[in-house]
């Protein structure tokens, strides 16, 4: 096949952002790179006790990518901002998870999980059949900074035993890829595998930085898999779509994602799961009836029996 300027990327080796004169351009043969195919900008709410979030899926301007449900960040240095914290609240029928990049969050559950998530930590909790936890502040000001994502389950693990995973950065391994720093947090890249394991939609979890000039360049990511790639940070180009931070890139179908830096994106990828889905509140199921039914459970207090 002929290489055509759509599968060749340049990007400076990390060694000439500092300003090397001996940088040494370095060349990437994509393989069938995935595009961006929507840019969707935050929307700006409140959950919780009150909790400033930026909300990139789950709004109005997208409801849901399946299997993502929902896609929150939040980033403030104002304590009034994320103090209230989530005091207790419950799940059905999908997985909830927690990415830390600075400050700490208390989490309590009724399964009687206790775990207390600080920077660079990733919690990965498989609702099930019900939980009903509380993430609140470890602190009384300065600088938190996290995600949080919802994950689908399939019909047949929507009721199945609540599962618990809390990794500590020290468990997250760090690996670069051309000339970006990857912290993989799920799934395999580069030989790497993240501390998050067993579940159901395979899900890929990293946190890239990509150095001004440098490029990230991934091939381990199937192809069914729905992926996007949110920019914290800086911008970072995909193909010929330069997407700044307080956006959601969503990339279409392909072998492979490439960008360019610099900047700093989540970027996420899972099997979709291709069933209806019905959602209320706290709650993702697959019809109305199961979401009226979660209700009267959490009512009735069966939601967090066995
Ligand atoms: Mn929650």
């Amino acid at each position: 096949m002929l290489l055509s300027r759509r599968t060749l990327l340049y990007g400076l080796g990390a060694t000439g952002v500092a300003g090397s004169a001996l940088a040494m351009p370095r060349l990437f043969r994509t393989r069938d790179p995935r595009a961006v195919t929507s840019v969707v900008p935050v929307t700006a709410t409140k959950d919780g006790a009150g909790v400033a979030l930026r909300r990139a899926i789950g709004s109005q301007t997208l409801r849901m990518l399946d299997p993502f449900l929902l896609l929150d960040e939040f980033k403030s240095e104002v304590a009034d901002d994320y103090i209230k914290g989530f005091p207790n609240h419950p799940h059905r029928g999908f997985e909830t998870v927690t990415i830390m990049l600075k400050g700490a969050m208390e989490h309590r559950d009724s399964v009687g999980n206790r775990g207390l998530l600080g920077p660079g930590s990733v919690q990965w909790m498989t609702a099930g059949r019900g939980i009903v936890h509380s993430e609140m502040p470890k602190q009384e000001d300065g600088a938190m900074w996290g995600f949080q994502l919802w994950v689908n389950l399939p019909a047949r693990l929507k009721m199945s035993p609540p599962r618990y995973q809390d990794e500590a950065p020290g468990s997250v391994p760090e690996v670069d890829v051309a000339d970006a720093r990857v912290r993989v947090l799920a799934g395999s890249i580069a030989r790497t595998e993240g501390p998050v394991r067993g579940v159901e939609t395979a899900p890929t979890l990293l946190d890239v930085t990509v150095p001004a000039g440098g490029t990230f360049y991934a091939d381990e990511i199937p192809g069914g898999h729905t992926t996007i790639a949110y920019v914290a940070e800086g911008e970072l180009t995909f193909g010929d779509r330069t997407v700044s931070a307080g956006n959601l890139a969503v990339l279409g179908p392909g072998r492979s994602v490439s960008a360019t830096g610099a900047g700093r994106m989540l970027l996420v990828a899972a099997a979709p799961i291709g069933e209806p889905v019905s959602r209320r509140g706290p709650f993702v199921m697959n019809t109305d009836e199961e979401i009226r039914q979660a209700y009267e459970d959490y009512r009735s207090g069966k939601l967090v029996e066995g």
